[in-house]
């Protein structure tokens, strides 16, 4: 699988509104909010899909999902609470292949998605 345009932000190669970074990952805004707080955490690493994920990266997988729930926490929307999604190929509704946690809060979301 080939570079994306989430590598390209990595590299600050296109601009993207950064909310979180360190070593092995890195948090920006959506570019195209669903919610009124919609931030993608990805790994540095470029892992394609879920289904490329192997356990090596395992430690990894949890830091991006830590630094969503500690950056939920430090904005202060972790009590009301979010969502977290990682979509799959196509029938997931992934887009982007660059594996990628979405984060989304800031109002009551509905449940099951579409
Ligand atoms: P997916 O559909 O789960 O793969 O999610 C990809 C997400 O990336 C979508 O919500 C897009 O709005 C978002 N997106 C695509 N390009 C950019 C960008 O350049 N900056 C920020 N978000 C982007």
């Amino acid at each position: 699988m080939g570079d994306t345009i989430f590598g390209k932000i990595i590299r600050r190669e296109i601009p993207a509104d950064i909310v979180y970074e360190d070593d092995e990952v890195l948090a920006f805004r959506d570019l195209n909010p669903q919610a009124p707080v919609h931030v993608l955490f990805i790994p540095k690493k470029p892992i394609a899909t879920l289904n490329d994920a192997t356990p090596e990266d395992a430690v990894l997988l949890g830091k991006v999902l830590l630094a969503a729930a500690n950056y939920a926490k430090q904005e202060g929307f972790a009590e009301d609470g979010y969502r977290t999604v990682v979509n799959c190929n196509t029938h997931g509704g992934q887009t982007v292949y660059h594996l990628h946690v979405h984060l989304l809060a800031g109002r009551k979301l509905t449940w099951p998605p579409g």
